[in-house]
């Protein structure tokens, strides 16, 4: 039976899981955390292993060594990983090639933040197994046909044909969900109007019209939209450009506030983890207003997708926040009633699948971003990869 291993690599750290093929079924999962740290770590479960260790990962480069030791990787038919930017060129699942890693370099500056890191996994993983089929998933092929008036950011025109637009993220999570509703035989997955909302540490919300995506509230960047655990989101430009007039930040300095140093981070002053704010905002301030100005921008962003989908049927959370705190959800959808929004507070505290008590269905689903990116490289090596990819126009 084929097996393949996903990637899901960020700044600090690398989520993997080995599937097999029927299902597609997860035989194997783990992480190797807080790369480049004296605490870095690796878990490992499944196949009769559980192991946690402390590791010493000073890079990218080592973790993939201590992954490639720690799990069988002759076996596998290929890895896939999770690749948050294509640029204009690449949406659909794609065989790394060489030209592909020269085009995901160029585009490199689209995303300082997470695309040298990702070409870095890549290459590691090409050096120790150069035979070993890779396969690129990305992040940004669900909303790729967004309506171009969603797209479209008002700067000069020129910089809309350097692709400087509207992209969308974490798609993988919402490819999830939707295939989601429709196995749960959910019509307004096909037929009606959906928002999105996945809330974890990177956090953003889908608006999705008769199963078509319509608007999302990250742009350019994973940076855009909701403020998030250390994301700015949406910010002033007058902000940036003050700040970095007054206070003479270099333009890593500046991205390094907007995307590491500010969110719940920023607004609480100690903390990014939404559990940690919430055990101390009632003795905290700044915790409490950092908790509430989420929930705020959460709730006009529904109130945004809802006027742009002209009604809502369905609202869906998930992300480790939305999947977990019905805190949270319930001061999201507080006041939302005269859109059908309604929450069964019973429901909601247990953490049902359904939480909603009015008009609108509320769910709560888990999403698995690496099951996508399993499903995608088994149906490609079913269809032969290679064929693929010389179709591949877009
Ligand atoms: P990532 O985007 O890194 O995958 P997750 O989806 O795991 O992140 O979400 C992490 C966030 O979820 C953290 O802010 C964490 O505090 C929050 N979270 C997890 N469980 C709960 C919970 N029970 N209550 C509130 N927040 C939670």
């Amino acid at each position: 039976m084929q097996r393949i291993l996903t990637i899901n690599g960020g700044s600090s750290s690398i989520k993997f899981a080995v599937f097999e093929e029927v299902g597609p079924e997860r035989v194997l999962e783990g992480a190797i955390e807080r790369i480049g740290f004296s605490d870095a770590s690796l878990w490992m479960k499944g196949q009769g292993s559980d192991v946690f260790r402390q590791i010493v990962v000073p890079d990218h480069g080592t973790a993939v060594a201590v992954l490639t030791d720690s799990i069988d990787c002759g076996a596998l038919a290929a890895v896939g990983h999770r690749v948050v930017h294509g640029g204009q060129r690449y949406s659909k699942p794609h065989l790394i090639t060489e030209k592909m890693i020269d085009d995901l370099q160029n585009l490199g500056p689209f995303d300082p933040e997470h695309l040298p890191e990702e070409l870095m996994l890549i290459d590691a993983f090409h050096r120790k197994f150069p035979d070993q089929k890779q396969v690129a998933c990305f992040d940004t092929a669900f909303h790729r046909d967004l309506p171009r008036v969603a797209t479209l950011l008002p700067i000069p025109r020129r910089f809309d044909e350097k692709g400087i637009r509207r992209y969308g993220f974490h798609g993988l999570s919402y490819e999830f969900l939707m295939q989601e509703l429709v196995r749960l035989g959910d019509t307004a997955a096909t037929s009606g109007r959906v928002i999105l909302a996945h809330l974890g540490n990177g956090a953003s919300l889908s608006a999705v019209y008769r199963g078509k995506p319509l608007d999302t509230s990250m742009s350019f960047t994973p940076a855009s939209g909701l403020m998030m655990s250390t994301r700015t989101g949406e910010l002033d430009p007058g902000v940036a450009a003050y700040l970095m007039q007054s206070e003479k930040l270099t333009i890593e300095q500046f991205s390094h506030l907007v995307n590491h140093e500010s969110g719940l981070l920023g607004v609480s002053g100690t903390s990014s983890d939404m559990r940690d704010l919430l055990m101390r905002e009632t003795n905290d301030l700044r915790a409490f207003e950092a908790v509430e100005l989420f929930c705020y921008q959460v709730k006009k962003y529904i109130g945004a997708y809802a006027a742009a989908l002209g009604g809502l049927d369905v609202l869906v959370f998930s992300g480790g926040i939305g999947e977990n705190s019905a805190v949270i959800r319930a001061r999201i959808c507080e006041g939302l009633a005269f859109l059908g929004i309604e929450i069964d507070e019973k429901c909601n505290a247990e953490n049902e699948p359904v939480i909603s008590g009015g008009r609108v269905v509320v769910r709560v689903v888990h999403t698995d971003e690496e099951l996508m990116i399993a499903k995608s490289v088994f149906s490609m090596l079913e269809s032969k990869i290679d064929r693929d990819n010389e179709n591949d126009n877009t």
